[in-house]
């Protein structure tokens, strides 16, 4: 059905479209239509048009809205999106399952929602999931996020992996130098990993995880990068002795237990080699106990320098989830 469009020139659009909305003219409900000759701009009440324009009846297809999870629900909805699984965090189970009922209901592209039914636990930090609604009964919680450029596979039900870290991620890698060693002692789906050998890296990527490491081989492949990617399934500290004096960069991504890890980077670290150290702590002191574990595993044998100290997020109430980039020198 036609609409009511005052047709003018392409040249004269935005001249005439600003009239138009002074004039309190323009229908917000329908698309502005530009063809090869003209343009047309959809009005309310073509009576009061000026009469130096010209109104014709087009057929200006209706503006579509975005129906958001928040015009469904009465409360501000927190959700994360992983590829197309919808994370949310909500204990109220009403709260959550009209939440799902809006997410799904909403114009996002949503395959899945999760809530947490835990936090991250064990070696493996994986969390319990409880799937609220999916369209695809056999793999629900498998997606393929996409970070910076790259795509990662992977499966929430068997491996850990955050979104959030991206900044923090893109960060790190953007550090990367062509043709240099890194190498991540717990690498997981390989977000780390596969952007550095993007970028030219020979990139190692350990995980105790045996499902990890096999999305990390698929991901290496995905990005185009598998030539440049070792994926290695083993408890890094058992790997260390191959890969000694190798790395000119070191990720250590497993903030509550990486003193534990600091000898084995100390056998990997190259003679010039950066570590990246994350660690969770109190607000009072969030970078000294990790620059103390550092230095007592690397001193004297290394010069120890920290080059950057900065916090990637809150972790909990006084406490922060931080980085120390930190350059060790034989
Ligand atoms: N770097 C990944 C990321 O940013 O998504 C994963 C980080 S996750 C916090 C820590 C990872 O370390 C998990 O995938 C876990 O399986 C792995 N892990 C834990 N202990 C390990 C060990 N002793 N050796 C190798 N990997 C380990």
């Amino acid at each position: 059905m036609g609409v009511p469009c005052v047709r003018v020139e392409r040249e004269a659009g935005e001249e005439t479209r600003s009239r138009l909305a002074e004039a309190d003219l323009v229908a917000g409900g329908y698309e502005i239509v530009v063809d090869e000759a003209a343009i047309y701009l959809p009005v309310t009440d073509p009576a009061e048009v000026p009469a130096d324009l010209d109104v014709v009846e087009y057929d200006a297809p209706a503006r579509e809205t975005q129906t958001m999870p928040s015009d469904e629900v009465s409360f501000e909805p927190s959700y994360e999106r992983i590829g197309d699984v919808i994370v949310i965090d909500e204990d109220d189970s009403e709260r959550a399952r009209a939440l799902a009922d809006a997410i799904m209901a909403s114009d996002l592209p949503a395959r899945t929602v999760l809530n947490r039914a835990s936090k991250v636990k064990g070696e493996t930090r994986v969390r319990d999931w409880e799937v609220l609604a999916t369209e695809d009964e056999t793999n629900p919680t498998e997606v393929v996020h996409r970070e910076y450029g790259c795509e990662f596979a992977l499966d929430l039900a068997e491996m850990y992996f955050s979104p959030r870290l991206a900044t923090e991620r893109h960060r790190v890698v953007e550090q990367v130098a062509e043709n240099e060693r890194t190498f991540d002692m717990f690498a997981g789906v390989g977000p780390f990993v596969i952007p550095a050998a993007k970028r030219g890296a020979e990139a190692v990527g350990v995980d105790v995880n045996e499902a990890a490491v096999k999305y990390l081989r698929e991901n290496a492949r995905r990005n185009g990068v598998e030539e440049r990617v070792t994926a290695i399934n083993a408890d890094v500290r058992e790997v260390a002795d191959d890969y000694e004096d190798w790395a000119d960069r070191l990720v250590m991504n497993l903030p509550h237990s990486a003193d534990e890890f600091l000898d084995a980077a100390v056998r990997l670290a190259g003679d010039d080699c950066t570590l990246h150290y994350y660690d969770i702590q109190h607000e009072d002191d969030p970078y000294g106990p990790g620059e103390r574990a550092v230095r007592a595993a690397a001193e004297p044998e290394y010069d120890v320098t920290v080059e950057t100290r900065h916090t990637v997020r809150s972790y909990a109430p006084h406490e922060l989830n931080v980085v120390l980039d930190v350059r060790l020198t034989r």
